[in-house]
């Protein structure tokens, strides 16, 4: 198809506030915009994915004058957070925006000038409750609390009465076009039962809208009144525009907007159902086609946030199981509207369960039996029968379902689908037996079909988890001796039969090791880490520094640690004695480097069990993101001399 004649598909996500630690909570919103941009682009549509970083604002100000650094430092430095996690979760977005960056600031500009030549945009007085944590105006429904003031209801802390000059957005002029809007769009805020809520919402009246600050400073201010800085909704929602090229690429831009959908969490439904579409009407936009606000993601039954300090991070489970498996979890466990509790009781189970034993294994026992009984070739042998009929048929209506259930983004029930699929594969197999065929000179034909249909199977398999698992699907592809990738294959074009006869597959490494619960847990805790920024320089005494005792050791014997990927145990000798040590160096280091090496031991640490071994001492190492690298002595000294 041609690129031109493909239609458009735009999704974003909210951009996340820089300010924040990234966690399983922005994780999620942006895994479903991900996995949804990628199922359209295989649906052969033009797919812009948006994602970025909303800067301005208070606490970022705040939170750079304790840190002795202008704003636009803290964000830069910040703001690889969300870039990093991006890349370790395999998100495919196109275009990455920041709202410091000029072309926005000023197509926010040119929009407030816009409505403020128009009359919507008007200057008054505003006085109200203030949170300044949370950079917001109460509502007015918020109750008085005893002693005559009131407690933000986001984040319970006291609000004080604000009172300032600025601008309003006529936002009670829109209420009646909005709720026609809404009439006349049914599905624009999805699920159902939230487009009520926006309802029953709007009725109850609105009020103009307070739109900028004169107490903010770092913000986008306004060109012909400098002391009024854009509230930060105002200033930010406008990113859907500006990130695609408004007022800096029209073509762009009027190739994607409106927004197909806009991914957004349930807290900030009304900033994009009733602000949004207002802001919109009022400057002559396109309104977008849906918001979908999906459910939150609760650890102990209470939402994820920084300022309840439960905070999950995921850079920890994706250091032991790269992006598919949280990527799998998240989006199969729950359907998009609804709330999710998360354990790591409840991701491991389901990556043993579903992705180690019914499809990790699958693949295995597939490409093994075809290394064993066909040299590594996969050969389209023997007449079809009856059952392996059954299994082409299966996919056939299997693709229609799962095609839907992605297009109405419903993907935990495509990936149900799918998990079907997959289960009755393997009972194929085990009633089949080809293990037993094997055995057989006669039955080569059946054997080779049997293998084949199998082969097949996973082809499609994967092809279908591609938008979800991007990685693992690749691999799966790679293995089977393709060497297309799923991800620029159309959706159309893939049918069962789809493997070459006598392409040559891969013996695969295991997908998706077991993890064990427990083990996951000890490493988890080992591995904590504060975010490098936030870490405050503490000064000790010379006294303490004097208790530590750190000598020469001289690395005796080295081996990894079973079953761990970080875990090399040696026996060090400190002069007087040899100590055991534990020391998570296993991806920098092969053991055999380091017997015989010299290195600087702390010999006085409280001995630490790790993976049930006493480790009596701690090497030193530098820490360069986030890989070990040990200073060794390069002259000959001898072990247990001191270091000081
Ligand atoms: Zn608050």
């Amino acid at each position: 198809m041609e690129e031109n004649s493909k239609p458009s598909f735009y999704i974003t996500t909210p951009i996340y506030y820089v300010n924040d630690v990234p966690h399983i909570g922005h994780a999620y919103t942006t895994i479903i915009a991900d996995a949804i941009g990628r199922f359209k682009k295989l649906a052969g549509y033009d797919v812009f994915f948006l994602t970025g970083t909303d800067e301005h604002g208070q606490k970022v100000e705040k939170a750079a004058v304790e840190k002795g650094m202008t704003p636009i430092q803290l964000a830069d430095k910040v703001v690889i957070r969300f870039k990093k996690l991006w890349e370790a979760l395999n998100i495919s977005f196109d275009y990455f925006i920041r709202t410091t960056q000029s072309f926005h600031e000023q197509g926010v500009q040119k929009i407030f000038q816009k409505l403020k030549d128009k009359g919507d945009i008007y200057k008054g007085i505003y006085e109200g409750w203030y949170c300044v944590s949370d950079e917001t105006f109460l509502s007015e429904d918020v109750r008085l609390e005893n002693g005559g003031h009131k407690i933000c209801p986001d984040c319970g802390k006291k609000a004080n009465v604000v009172s300032e000059e600025c601008y309003f957005f006529k936002l009670s002029a829109y209420q009646e076009h909005l709720i026609a809007f809404y009439q006349k769009n049914p599905t624009f805020v999805r699920p159902q039962s939230r487009m009520n809520e926006v309802v029953s919402f709007v009725r109850q009246g609105l009020k103009d809208l307070s739109i900028t600050r004169t107490t903010v400073k770092w913000g986008i201010s306004l060109p012909d009144d400098p002391a009024h800085t854009i509230y930060v909704w105002f200033d930010a929602l406008h990113n859907y525009l500006t990130g695609t090229g408004y007022d800096r690429d029209m073509k762009l831009f009027e190739k994607y907007w409106p927004a197909t959908i806009h991914l957004i969490g349930k807290d900030i439904l009304r900033h994009h159902a009733v602000l949004w579409p207002a802001f919109l009407m009022a400057a002559g936009f396109p309104l977008p086609k849906t918001v979908y606000a999906h459910g939150w993601w609760l650890k102990d039954k209470t939402k994820i946030s920084k300022s309840k300090g439960n905070v999950l991070d995921p850079h920890i489970i994706l250091r032991s199981f790269g992006p598919d498996p949280l990527r799998y979890f998240l989006l199969r466990e729950i359907p998009i509207g609804l709330d999710g509790n998360f354990s790591h009781e409840g991701f491991i189970h389901r990556v043993n369960s579903d992705l180690s034993n019914d499809l990790g294994n699958l693949v295995q026992r597939v490409l093994t039996m075809t290394t064993k009984y066909f040299d590594g070739k996969i050969v389209d042998i023997g007449a079809e029968e009856a059952e392996d009929t059954h299994l082409r048929n299966g996919y056939e209506s299997l693709k229609k379902r799962v095609y839907r259930y992605y297009d109405k983004y419903s993907l935990n029930r495509a990936l149900e689908d799918i998990w079907t699929f997959i289960n009755s594969v393997n009972r194929y197999l085990a009633d089949n037996e080809p293990w037993k065929l094997a055995k057989d000179k006669t039955q080569k034909k059946r054997l080779g079909r049997v293998l084949y249909q199998s082969s097949c199977a996973l082809h499609v398999t994967a092809y279908l988890l591609y938008p979800v698992m991007p990685e693992s699907a690749e691999k799966i592809w790679r293995y089977l001796g393709e060497d297309r990738s799923p991800g620029g294959e159309s959706f159309s074009s893939i049918e069962f039969d789809g493997l070459k006869s006598g392409q040559k597959a891969l013996q695969p490494e295991p997908l998706f090791p077991r993890i064990n619960l427990k083990d996951f847990l000890e490493e988890e805790e080992k591995t904590q880490v504060v975010p490098a920024e936030e870490e405050k320089m503490e000064f000790i005494a010379f006294d303490d520094f004097k208790k530590m005792d750190f000598r020469v050791g001289e690395i005796l014997k080295a081996e990894k640690v079973e079953g761990t990927q970080k875990l090399i145990k040696m026996e060090v000798s400190i002069g007087t004695e040899n100590r055991t040590m534990v020391a998570g160096i296993a991806e920098e280091y092969a053991p055999d480097e380091l017997e015989g090496k010299k290195i600087v031991v702390i010999v006085n640490l409280q001995p630490a069990v790790i993976r049930g071994i006493e480790s009596q001492g701690m090497l030193l190492a530098a820490d360069v993101d986030g890989k070990a690298v040990i200073p060794f002595f390069v002259e000959d000294v001898p072990a247990g001399a001191k270091v000081r």
